[in-house]
């Protein structure tokens, strides 16, 4: 066989499987449906923690360092300082083709995969445009709506969340008063929230419910507008997300899933590039070690159990917006502890059972002013 492992798709989970294995000294073929470098529609905010899995640079791709957020719930908005160097902001054609350059994987792009046969010793990949590439793994990094899920039986039907977002061109002005700075509306989707990410030229504008699909095109226009950032109508892109809704079975013998299509994106927050590279990272230590049945149980420890925190946060949350906007979203100490989420530093769980003392942090500070 000329490959041990065959990834299908070439986003960041499998770019960073990828990378894991052939560190290792695997063959590897990744196989991406789109010429690259390709656009992806993405806020592009990447927590400086997920890029720590690798011995590399990312400074050539980095549009943005991110040390101030800005949150807002209907007339009412706080400005928060974070931590310097915990978030940076990319453009994800350029960051997702940098890291399936470092893979140092044999790439197939321009190439869609569709159907995988699986067997006892290897697995066979038919390609749209012909062709059949045999291989001992397949990893399924091809995102929501995998096919490499479909064609062996890990597909989960689900709810899939939606977001939409523009990459809207603002002059100077504009673009300095967003400078390393991240908005975020709430109370704009009874379940979901509204975003401003910053890049080097230009403002990524997005709406994305986790739930109920409401009107969101009409909404992100109206923001859009509200806030002054053009008056040009501006091109929207839409994309599924598949927040994760449990843990079920993502490996199947010689295939695994990562990413998007094991649904591990967080249902709280809609970031999920961190988790695709660790589960790539989780996938890859399996394959390695010849631990492939334990592989679905490890990301079930390691991010699944936290994400369920993070969907019974979301429940209450976007079911109390005001509520939550006053009493932890302008919570310093709150935010905070979100950064540390982020940061792989505290959990979900641990972060709302210490709710209290970060009530109290608040209450003494304010009554020191
Ligand atoms: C609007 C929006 C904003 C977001 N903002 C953020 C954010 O700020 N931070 C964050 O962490 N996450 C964010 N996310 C989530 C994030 O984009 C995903 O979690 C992340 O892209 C997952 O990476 P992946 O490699 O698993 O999948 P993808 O990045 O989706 O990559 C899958 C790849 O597989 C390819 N593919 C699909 N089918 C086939 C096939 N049959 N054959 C070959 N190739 C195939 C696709 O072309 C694609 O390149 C956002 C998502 C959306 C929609």
């Amino acid at each position: 066989m000329k490959y041990d492992v065959v990834v299908v798709g070439g986003g960041p989970a499998g770019a960073a499987t990828a990378y894991f294995l052939t560190k290792h000294g695997a063959k590897v073929l990744v196989i991406e449906k789109k010429k690259l470098p390709r656009y992806k529609i993405c806020a592009g905010g990447v927590p400086v923690s997920a890029l720590e899995y690798f011995p590399f640079s990312f400074e050539s791709v980095i549009e943005q360092y991110i040390h101030r957020a800005s949150f807002f719930y209907k007339d009412k908005k706080v400005n928060i300082d974070i931590p310097k160097r915990c978030l940076v902001m990319v453009m994800r054609d350029r960051f997702d083709y940098f890291l399936i350059q470092k893979s140092g994987a044999e790439v197939l792009d321009n190439e869609c995969v569709e159907k995988i046969r699986q067997y006892k010793t290897h697995c066979t990949i038919s390609l749209k445009r012909g062709g059949e590439i045999k291989t001992k793994y397949v990893i399924g990094a091809d995102g929501a709506g995998s096919v490499v899920a479909k064609s062996v039986g890990l597909f989960q039907k689900c709810d899939l969340g939606l977001a939409l977002e523009a990459e809207i061109e603002v002059d100077e002005a504009v673009l300095n008063r967003y400078q390393s700075m991240f908005q975020v509306g709430f109370g704009v989707l009874s379940y979901g929230y509204f975003w401003i990410f910053p890049k080097k030229r230009h403002l990524s504008v997005g709406i994305g419910c986790i739930k109920k699909k409401e009107r969101m095109l009409q909404k992100l226009n109206k923001l859009v507008s509200q806030l002054g950032l053009t008056k040009n109508p501006c091109r929207v892109f839409a994309h599924p997300i598949p927040f994760h809704q449990g843990n079920y079975n993502i490996n199947k013998n010689n295939v695994f899933l990562v990413g998007d299509a094991a649904h591990l994106v967080d249902p709280f927050t809609g970031e999920g590039i961190r988790h695709a590279i660790l589960s790539g990272f989780i996938a890859a230590q399996c394959i390695l070690k010849r631990d492939e049945h334990k592989y679905s149980e490890q990301i079930k420890a390691k991010i699944g159990k936290d994400l369920l925190w993070a969907k019974r946060l979301a429940n209450f949350f976007y079911k109390h917006q005001g509520f939550c906007f006053r009493y932890f979203v302008s919570n310093p100490s709150v935010v905070n502890a979100f950064m540390k989420i982020i940061s792989n530093r505290i959990t979900y769980k641990r972060c709302m059972f210490r709710a209290p003392y970060y009530f109290l942090i608040d209450f003494l500070s304010k009554l020191k002013k």
